[in-house]
């Protein structure tokens, strides 16, 4: 986090293009906005230039008659102001809410569509903060921001007419003086602008990594790393800390420039203005309205510069939208993809090579075949591309070379939201959202009924500790499932999975948090499950695929044997060395039980005991 902040140029063109495009969608509503808005300000003018009347008129001549009409003019002015700042409101304020809200399902439903690769170098923090605050900066755009631009332009320049027909020896000396300020503003706001752009990426950094402590905490408080997350945190949130001092200094200096302006402001229409009225030239009512609308004037040049600054805000935000909506997802490939109104279930790999880092090839020319409703079983030391040989199956990584075939034909011809209809997953870290296990296991299929939900969860031992539950079927597992155990978990899952009725199911680890006396049960319905269908299996126990049709042994990305269960053990090669290393230790700990089975009587002889110590 301490790292310095890129310094990304903003897309003009590209962001400009969103914007106009944003304008155009509501451009009814802005152009309401900005009748009332032109309204709402000359309504502003009617109270300053009537003082000039009342001064003029009612106090210097004496026309009484007149007070009532100043008055009434006043009056009614006021009342049009408040009505129009109320439908300003409104007719932008909503419209701009909308507006974001629309933005914001765009930006998701685009997000949740971009490929795996993706989310494995995004922080989810950053994504969110695109989607939520990002979308917020629109409201400058389609909200009071752009009309009020408009307005302010509108009341300066109308001001400035009344300016010069009042004086225009005076008006001309103001011009010089607020010219000369209006150049030191867009200084100002030039030095302004890469702030606010910053923010946006801090806020988003910031977010990310406290998504990920958050959830984490387990691990945070295992390895009590709370004051380094607390660190970690407090610098981030110091650097958005130092951003925003820094543009708050910057806006209030330039606002003390602004008083300082309007004071010599001031002294010039005193050293002028004092004189032409002495001589003559003007009527006190004509000095006192020139101040008034001097001060109008120069208030819509400071809003000009703050409203400039927060739509380069919306800009800067719509690019990195527009970023993020450029990047093809994965329906707009599946377009020119071929349907895939069903499947055999046969896959194939080609000499399929991967890699995830250039130049660092994590599958080497990888050949199988997995014949419709066959059992594949991977087997390797970890890290060895199991899971990613598996990626590669489900689509979620493209191949670099060599060709998956599905029935067939080229996985990347066919249509991804099609093949995955036809997937099953249980993984190693099963992912439960936070919601009943009915939702969970009904994930895969939303509109199953109670009785399919339990059948399924017959099958895979979900039943019975569901049925423990007080609430059964309806208890909240929490987020993550955190309320359940990792074989819970694994077990709603597996009947997830089951629900689903896929023609090609992938178990990659999914009896490694259960243990030997629910794994045993699981067997039961993970071959019930298997049968039918074309399996994907990994399994850190050799015992649970003895069964399958053929085993891939995997190491550093290659494929170094291949056949079934006793093939392998008859080549006596790497398997036959997992195996009887495996066989070894589970036999070991049969003959030389830990410590914690040692009979009470001897362990009661053997421990010293506290006394004699
Ligand atoms: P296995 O499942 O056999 O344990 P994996 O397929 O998960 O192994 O990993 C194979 C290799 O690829 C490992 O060296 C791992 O570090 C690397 N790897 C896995 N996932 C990624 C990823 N998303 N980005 C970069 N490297 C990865
Ligand atoms: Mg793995």
């Amino acid at each position: 986090m301490a790292e310095p902040q890129k310094k990304k140029k903003i897309r003009w063109s590209a962001a400009w293009g969103d914007a106009r495009e944003l304008v155009w969608t509501h451009r009814r509503r802005l152009l309401l906005g900005a009748v009332l808005m032109v309204i709402n300000q000359v309504m502003g003018l009617v109270l300053p230039a009537s003082t000039k009347y009342l001064i003029d008129q009612v106090i210097v001549k004496g026309r009484t008659d007149l007070l009532w009409k100043i008055a009434l003019a006043a009056g009614v002015a006021t009342v049009v102001q408040a009505a129009t700042s109320f439908g300003l409101t409104q007719v932008l304020g909503v419209a701009a809410q909308r507006a974001i809200t629309e933005m914001r399902k765009k930006v998701q439903a685009q997000i949740a569509r971009l490929p795996v690769s993706y989310f494995d170098s995004t922080q989810v923090g950053k994504l969110i903060s695109r989607i939520m605050n990002d979308a917020e900066g629109i409201r400058n755009l389609v909200g009071t921001g752009l009309v009020q631009l408009v307005g302010s332009f509108i009341t300066a320049m109308v001001a400035l007419c009344v300016l010069f027909w009042l004086n225009w020896r005076l008006t001309s000396v103001t011009i010089v003086v607020l010219g000369s300020f209006g150049a030191a503003l867009s200084y100002a706001f030039t030095r302004l602008r890469p702030l606010f752009r910053e923010r946006g990426e801090i806020t988003a950094t910031l977010t990310g990594r406290l998504t990920e402590s958050l959830g984490g905490i387990r691990i945070v408080k295992a390895y009590t790393a709370e004051k380094r997350e607390e660190i970690a945190f407090a610098r981030g949130a110091h650097n958005l800390f130092r951003n925003v001092a820094k543009s708050m200094t910057g806006v209030s200096a330039t606002n003390a420039f602004a008083s300082l302006v309007v004071g010599a402001v001031g002294v010039v229409i005193i050293v002028v203005g004092g004189p032409s009225v002495v001589s003559g030239k003007m009527t006190i009512g004509d000095l006192f309205m020139y101040v008034i609308f001097t001060g109008m004037m120069a208030m819509p040049l400071i809003q000009f510069a703050a409203i400039g600054t927060q739509i380069t805000e919306a800009f800067a935000g719509l690019d990195r939208i527009r970023e993020v909506m450029d990047m093809k997802t994965e329906d707009d490939q599946d377009v020119f993809r071929e349907p895939l109104p069903q499947v055999q279930g046969e896959i194939e790999f080609e000499n399929v090579w991967f890699e995830y880092n250039k130049g660092v090839p994590v599958l080497k020319d990888v050949s199988f075949r997995a014949p419709a409703g066959s059992t594949t079983a991977l087997v390797g030391s970890s890290g060895s591309g199991k899971s990613t040989l598996i990626s590669l199956a489900m689509n979620f990584n493209q191949p670099l070379s060599g060709t998956i075939k599905v029935d067939g034909k080229d996985l990347n011809t066919l249509r991804l939201r099609d093949f995955r209809s036809y997937l099953g997953v249980v993984m190693q870290d099963n992912f439960l959202f936070d919601g009943t296990v009915a939702d969970n296991i009904s994930f895969s299929k939303p509109h199953a009924t109670r009785e399919e939900i339990q059948a399924v969860s017959r099958i895979a031992h979900v039943e019975e500790f569901v049925e423990k539950f007080e609430l059964k079927y309806d208890t909240i597992v929490g987020e993550r499932g955190v309320k359940l155990s990792g074989g819970q978990r694994q077990r709603i899952a597996i009947a997830r999975a089951i629900l689903a009725d896929p023609k090609l199911l992938i178990l990659d680890e999914a009896t490694s948090s259960l243990d030997s006396e629910s794994e045993a049960l699981i067997q039961d319905g993970l071959r019930q499950l298997r049968r039918g269908r074309t399996t994907f299996v990994i399994a850190h126990r050799l015992s649970t695929i003895r069964s399958a049709d053929q085993i891939l042994v995997l190491e550093n990305g290659e494929i170094v044997e291949r056949g079934t269960h006793e093939e392998l053990l008859a080549a006596d090669g790497r398997y036959r060395q997992l195996y009887d290393k495996q066989y070894k230790f589970e036999r070991d700990q049969f003959i030389n039980p830990g410590e914690d089975f040692t009979p009470e009587p001897l362990r009661a002889k053997t421990a010293p005991r506290l006394s004699n110590l």
